[in-house]
Order: C-alpha cells, then sequence, then structure tokens
C-alpha cells in the first residue's frame, strides 16, 4: 500500500478534469462514503464498500423493529413473471416523461423499468384488444427480481409502515383513485396484492389507465433494501384466474430522471461492446477500453452490485485510476 501511494502522489496532476475528480477522491472517510452514495455512487468500483456499508446497516439496532420484520417467512409459491398477453390481449402503456430532473414517473421502453419517486403518482395505461369478462379485476403485486431474494414477500420497511396509520400500511403498491381497491394478502404465501375491478376504457378512448403508487424507496434498509423488484400486473376473472400478465422492473429512487438515463447509457454502452466486466474478486481493476471520449466519465447506475467499466483517455491517466481503485479496494481490507 505504501509503494502505491507513494507512487500515485508524486504523480503530476496535469489535468484539470483529473484535478476535480482527484479532490473528490482525495479524503474518501468512510463516512463521507456511506452518506453521499445515493448521489456520487459507483463512481469506480465502489461496490466492496457499498456492500461492506449494507452489511454494517444492517446490524444497525433499530428498536423499532417489529419482530415478524426481522424475519420476513420465504413464501412457497413463487409469482410469474413472464409477460403473456392472453386471448385478451393485454398489454400496458406508459406515458413519456422524459428524464428531466423534475419528473417524477417516467418509463424506460428499452430496459422495461418505471422509474418513480415514493409515493408519487404512477399513471400506467391498461389496453386490452379483447374485452375481458364481466367483473374482471386487475391485480398488482411487488415480487424480488433476483433468485436469491425472489423467496421473500415485498413489503413496505419497517420505518415507513410505523408512521403510516393505514390499514395497509405493510402494502408496498397502491392504487388511487378508486373507492373499490381491495388490498389482500395471500394467507399461504403472505404475498401482498392490489386489486381493482377492470372498467372498460370511457367512449373515445383506447385505454383505461390505472394510477400506481410505490410506498418506498428502492433503498429503505428493512425492506427492499436496495433489491430490484419486478411489478406483475395481471388481468384476472372474478375467479381469479389470469387472463393476461404483464411485468416491468421498478426502481424508487430521489432522482427518477436521472437514474433512468444513466442505466439506459450503460445499456447502451453495454450493446456497444464496452460492457461491464463479470465479477471477479481477484481482479477488480477496470478493464481499459480504447476509448473515445472526450473527458473522463464515471459509469454510475442506481445497482451497487454491478462492476463498471470506466473509459479513459491515455495510459497514464488510466494507471493512475487503477491506483485509486486499488487503494480504495485496499480501504476495505
Ligand atoms: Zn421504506
Amino acid at each position: 500500500m505504501d509503494a502505491d501511494e507513494q507512487g500515485f502522489e508524486s504523480l503530476p496532476l496535469s489535468q484539470d478534469s483529473f484535478q476535480v475528480l482527484w479532490e473528490s477522491v482525495q479524503p474518501p472517510s468512510l463516512a463521507t462514503l456511506a452518506t453521499t452514495n445515493t448521489t456520487n455512487d459507483n463512481w469506480l468500483t465502489l461496490e466492496p464498500e457499498l456492500n461492506g456499508f449494507d452489511h454494517l446497516f444492517s446490524f444497525a439496532p433499530d428498536v423499532s423493529l417489529p419482530t415478524d420484520n426481522l424475519l420476513t417467512p420465504a413464501a412457497s409459491t413463487v409469482p410469474t413473471t413472464s409477460d403473456y398477453p392472453g386471448e385478451n390481449g393485454f398489454q400496458l402503456r406508459f406515458q413519456k416523461s422524459g428524464t428531466a430532473k423534475s419528473v417524477t414517473s417516467t418509463f424506460s421502453t428499452v430496459i422495461n423499468k418505471l422509474y418513480c419517486q415514493l409515493a408519487k403518482t404512477c399513471p400506467v395505461e391498461v389496453l386490452v384488444e379483447k374485452e375481458p369478462p364481466q367483473g374482471a379485476i386487475l391485480r398488482a403485486t411487488a415480487v424480488y427480481k433476483k433468485t436469491e431474494h425472489v423467496a421473500e414477500v415485498v413489503r413496505r420497511c419497517p420505518h415507513h409502515q410505523q408512521e403510516d396509520v393505514m390499514e395497509h400500511r405493510s402494502h408496498l403498491i397502491r392504487v388511487e383513485g378508486s373507492q373499490r381497491v381491495q388490498y389482500m394478502e395471500d394467507p399461504n404465501t403472505k404475498r401482498q396484492s392490489v386489486t381493482l375491478p377492470y372498467e372498460p376504457p370511457q367512449l373515445g378512448s383506447a385505454h383505461t389507465t390505472l394510477l400506481l403508487n410505490f410506498m418506498c424507496n428502492s433503498s429503505c434498509m428493512g425492506g427492499m433494501n436496495r433489491r430490484p423488484i419486478l411489478a406483475i400486473l395481471t388481468l384476472e376473472t372474478p375467479e381469479g384466474q389470469v387472463l393476461g400478465r404483464r411485468c416491468f422492473e421498478v426502481r424508487v429512487c430521489a432522482c427518477p430522471g436521472r437514474d433512468r438515463k444513466i442505466e439506459e447509457e450503460n445499456v447502451s454502452k453495454a450493446q456497444s461492446g464496452t460492457n461491464p466486466t463479470k465479477k471477479r474478486k481477484s481482479n477488480p481493476t477496470p478493464v481499459p477500453s480504447v476509448a473515445q471520449a472526450k473527458k473522463i466519465k464515471f459509469a454510475s447506475s442506481a445497482d451497487e452490485d454491478e462492476v463498471f467499466v470506466l473509459q479513459v483517455r491515455g495510459r497514464e491517466r488510466y494507471e493512475m485510476l487503477k491506483k485509486i481503485n486499488a487503494g480504495l479496494e485496499l480501504l476495505d481490507k
């Protein structure tokens, strides 16, 4: 570590852009990293640090935790997450909200992912080619996306549950604007869902609009805890037989526009062949690319579990960043 540190401290800081970087990297106290990770996350490969903190946080004492949230029972049935338009041609459509800073809810068709702010209205347009039978219902269920979490029921975090007085306060997904909404919990799997009667489009309209709210942030500790989720929307008969199903990923965050933009950029980078390398513990150094990048660019994303590739122009600068990264890796050892 000594040799490395001296090595890169003596290197010239000739580039303005690097200077900026240097200033942001120089005092990486653990506390700073922990508190700023929502705005400045994932520059270089910070994934080990962040995982470390998640680990610490998970042991943080929280006297207010209801005991049934400490050990969430694993459900036996895992909801299906494949799209199925069915005979009724069940489809969803989202308004084009763009990626402006002010946007509270925006959908990426590229990633099939909804980005929204906590408790803000997310309009979802429901379309059918053929009207479902009388009494059909729409149901929204949340499920963890990754296999290792899928058995756990998605619920709100203890903090948000506690500050709420609603009977259905543990439900992550709510539906606004209808008195006929029902909040259900499966007695066997304990999975929660919200239903409302399907209503045919009003005259002159091709769709009905469903207003969804997501009542926790994806980062909520004791709740989603940064684990990605999928929302499953089903069209069902009154008896609960599924007629159609649509799924999309959901991220509830402070800056939906920003996060969508970043993740779409990462996807397009991945498609053009400069995708993040597979996670390798033995070699945490980012792979250099033949970079056309005009300036140092930080790959950043909502998902701390990923390893990112940084495009760097010039070997000297690359070596420098590699050392900073090595230093950060050493920090958490
Ligand atoms: Zn929460």
